[in-house]
């Protein structure tokens, strides 16, 4: 007999969200979910951004330099989606400038585009007051929880209840890449083992 409900179930285990830069050629404006941002040293090593594990890093290792991004949690109410969106470190000071006085980004507005139409281009930052009255937005995503299983990091560092979701994520990691890349999406197989 079905078990009907007059509302979804509560989720146990973080959402999968794609990790987002700012757009070439357009703008893109979204609410903030998180509170503050967080960042960490990393490294673009192996066609990817992956955190500096320092003392023991490979990349480092390698003599592959060290850039801080910070990472927030954007909501689209357009989109109804919601994404983690990467900052460099200068763009994350511009925002660190507009929020001071702000007890809390979450419910800001953010804007961000590039100076120039290229890839690689100054990101420049924008920020609005909330909208009053707030329109509902989704819980704060737990961010470091949801980065270590993009990034597939050790399992050590995963609950074994998220062992599903990080598969989902490796998957949803390896589109966004290949979109951002412009390859064609890799073949549908069996899911990705996880390193270690
Ligand atoms: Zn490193």
């Amino acid at each position: 007999m079905p078990q009907w409900s007059n509302t979804p179930p509560e989720r146990t285990t973080p959402r999968p969200l794609p990790i987002i830069r700012t757009p070439v050629g357009k703008s893109l404006a979204a609410t903030i979910l998180s509170d503050e941002m967080i960042g960490c040293p990393t490294h673009f090593w192996g066609g990817r951004t992956s955190p500096c594990e320092a003392p023991d890093c490979d990349a480092c290792n390698h003599g592959s330099p060290t850039r801080w991004h910070a990472y927030l949690a954007i909501y689209s109410a357009e989109n109804q989606s919601s994404a983690i969106l990467e900052l460099p470190d200068a763009a994350a000071e511009q925002l660190a400038l507009l929020a001071r006085g702000l007890p809390t980004l979450r419910g800001a507005r953010i804007r961000v585009s590039r100076t120039k139409s290229t890839r690689n281009a100054r990101v420049i930052v924008d920020l609005r007051q909330p909208l009053m009255p707030q329109p509902p937005i989704p819980a704060a995503p737990d961010l470091p929880a949801i980065m270590a299983i993009i990034w597939k990091l050790p399992a050590s560092t995963i609950s074994t209840e998220q062992s599903d979701l990080r598969r989902a994520a490796i998957k949803l990691d390896a589109l966004v890449l290949a979109k951002r890349n412009g390859k064609p999406l890799p073949p549908k197989e069996p899911d990705a083992t996880p390193r270690r």
